[in-house]
Formats: C-alpha cells, sequence, structure tokens
C-alpha cells in the first residue's frame, strides 16, 4: 500500500532511546486512520542502533531502514532519509530523541491537506540548558538578520513537507546542507506551527560542539553574503581611516609644525590589519573550501545496507 505519510528519522548511536521511540511511533501509526511508514536512517552508529533498526525492519514493513556506511552528520543522514522516501505524498521529518513529539503528525497533516507545502515547527520553549538555549537563541536571530532568505526564528528540521518540496530537496546537489535554510529558499505556501520542545527521552545530545559549529557556518556562508561584504566593508573603513589619519598628520606638520608622533600608532595598525587581513583570507578561504568540496562532485553519502519491505534491496 502506497504510505501517505513518511517518517524519516536519523539516528546516531540511539539504542538507548530506540524502545521508546519505536513504541510511541506504533501507537501513533496504530491509531492513525492514515497509512504511515517509517524511514530509519543509521548514520554510523557505533552502539547496536543498526542491529535495532533492521531487526525491526526485516519483521515490520512499516518500518524501513537505511544503514550508512559511516557517520555523515545528521543533515546528510537526513538526505538519506528523505531520498528513501519515495512515495508518500508527504514527509514528516522529526528526531530521533523523541524532544519532537510524533503525535504532532495529524495536526501537521491537517495543515498539509489545507494547503500548505511546508509546515515547519516552531519552538516556544526548550526544555535544555541555559548556555544552550542563549546560543540558539542569539545565533537564529543573527542569522535572521544576515540573510539573504527569511529564514523562521526558532526552528529546526522538524517539519512536514509536500511532496514536491521532497523532489526539490533531492534534487538539490549541495555538498554542505542546512536542510532548514533550503528547506525555506524552495519557497511555496509555507506556514509555521508552534509547539513545546521536550526534553531528549534518553542518552546524552549527539550534535557535538563542532558539529552544532560546522551547522551554524553552513546556515550563515551557504544563506548570507555578509562574511564577503564584511571584508568589503572592512576595506572601505580602513582606506578612510588611514586618509583621515594622513591628512591629520600632513596638517600637524605643515599647519602646527609638529613632527608626527607615531610608535603606537604603527604598531596599533600592523596588529590590527595583519588581524584584518587574516580574518578576510579565512572568509575566502571558507568560500574556497566550499566550491573545492562541491567541484569534486562525490556522492553525499554512502548507502550500506537498505530494508524494503521486510527485504533487504540493492543498497545503491
Ligand atoms: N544525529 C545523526 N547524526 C549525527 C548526530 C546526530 O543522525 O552525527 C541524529 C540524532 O540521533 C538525533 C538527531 O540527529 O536523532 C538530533 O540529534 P540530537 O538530538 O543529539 O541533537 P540536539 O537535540 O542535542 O541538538
Ligand atoms: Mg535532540
Amino acid at each position: 500500500m502506497v504510505p501517505q505519510v513518511s517518517i524519516v528519522i536519523p539516528l546516531y548511536n540511539e539504542s538507548e532511546v530506540l524502545p521508546q521511540l519505536v513504541d510511541r511511533i506504533n501507537k501513533l501509526i496504530n491509531s492513525s486512520p492514515l497509512t504511515i511508514e517509517v524511514v530509519l536512517v543509521d548514520d554510523g552508529s557505533r552502539d547496536n542502533t543498526a542491529e535495532q533498526i533492521q531487526r525491526l525492519s526485516l519483521i515490520d514493513a512499516r518500518y524501513q531502514c537505511v544503514i550508512l556506511a559511516r557517520n555523515y552528520g545528521h543533515p546528510l543522514a537526513l538526505t538519506a532519509g528523505l531520498a528513501a522516501a519515495t512515495a508518500s505524498e508527504a514527509v514528516m521529518i522529526i528526531d530521533g530523541d523523541l524532544q519532537d513529539p510524533p503525535e504532532l503528525l495529524h495536526d501537521f497533516y491537517e495543515l498539509y491537506k489545507q494547503g500548505n507545502d511546508v509546515i515547519y515547527a516552531v519552538r516556544k520553549k526548550r526544555k535544555e540548558g541555559a548556555l544552550k538555549k542563549f546560543a540558539y537563541h542569539t545565533f537564529y536571530r543573527i542569522l535572521k538578520s544576515i540573510s539573504y532568505i527569511d529564514i523562521p526564528l526558532d526552528s529546526g528540521d522538524f517539519s512536514m513537507v509536500s511532496r514536491r518540496v521532497v523532489d526539490v530537496l533531492n534534487k538539490m546537489p549541495e555538498e554542505s546542507r542546512y536542510v532548514r535554510g533550503m528547506r525555506t529558499w524552495i519557497g511555496f505556501k509555507q506556514v509555521g506551527y508552534e509547539y513545546e520542545r521536550d526534553a531528549r527521552a534518553a542518552g546524552d545530545s549527539k550534535y557535538s560542539f563542532k558539529k552544532l559549529l560546522k551547522l551554524a557556518y553552513n546556515g550563515i556562508f551557504n544563506f548570507s553574503e555578509f562574511p564577503v561584504k564584511l571584508i568589503t566593508n572592512m576595506g572601505i573603513i580602513s582606506i578612510s581611516v588611514s586618509i583621515i589619519y594622513l591628512v591629520t598628520v600632513l596638517v600637524k606638520k605643515y599647519v602646527y609644525h609638529n613632527v608626527p608622533e607615531g610608535f603606537t600608532a604603527l604598531l596599533f595598525s600592523i596588529i590590527l590589519f595583519s588581524g584584518v587581513q587574516l580574518l578576510s583570507l579565512g572568509i575566502i578561504g571558507e568560500y574556497v573550501l566550499r566550491i573545492f568540496f562541491q567541484v569534486k562532485g562525490r556522492p553525499l553519502y554512502i548507502v550500506k545496507k537498505r530494508i524494503v519491505n521486510k527485504e533487504e534491496v540493492d543498497p545503491s
């Protein structure tokens, strides 16, 4: 039977939370009038997440699993899941740790039926540490102010998207993926849905600081021209300042006959502009690096194993 909704869930070392997740989803599917399939993606877990989801998808046809060849990170695991959900009319994206309640599926589907292509969840409240909350809050506001697309505030990947949006996402070849930005960029009719984000059901966050930083960089560099413009503006400002400085020195020399004093100013400007130049090089380097990775044209991820309809299929 063709499913109406696919639920795509990327998983990395989630064996602790998996039984609870499957339990909640089973309850949801069993009580729902909709036909629902679940696409579980194992992102190179080191615990036995992969074994658990394989076992499940071999006995229950409503679950299909995609096992990736290594840990590619959440955005790519999600991309692999979206590519596997080919049949349904709408796809719901959730995290595996039950921070996003799967039960919202019906409300999302209702909004989808009303003609919305993207229903993105907006976090009203987060049950997380103060520092993390502050960092997220600030980051989203900075990104919004510098981005050339209008990325909604406090919304993550938790969403439901229509078939045509999934198809566009699947065709987008970009290597560094900031899925929530790509989703906004696509357009069509998008609507927010406010909810309270729960705490993680079990285990610890699988987003290391390094992964979070990478995500933030992808948001900024892929959806904003601000970094390049910053270099130009710094250039303009430093040229203006140096002209003003030159004029002051000349006035001092010819009008007041003062010898220009300058050791501190010299040292200061050397240090300042070395910093400015390194920063500029770094920013340009960031773009070069992105071009470098993109032109290689490597596949975004490699699938090691796939189980659909209780049977192992060709992973490619
Ligand atoms: N995840 C993944 N690959 C990774 C890191 C995380 O697939 O390299 C998954 C993880 O299993 C979870 C989701 O991405 O289902 C969100 O991760 P997490 O809940 O740890 O992030 P947080 O909520 O702490 O930001
Ligand atoms: Mg989480």
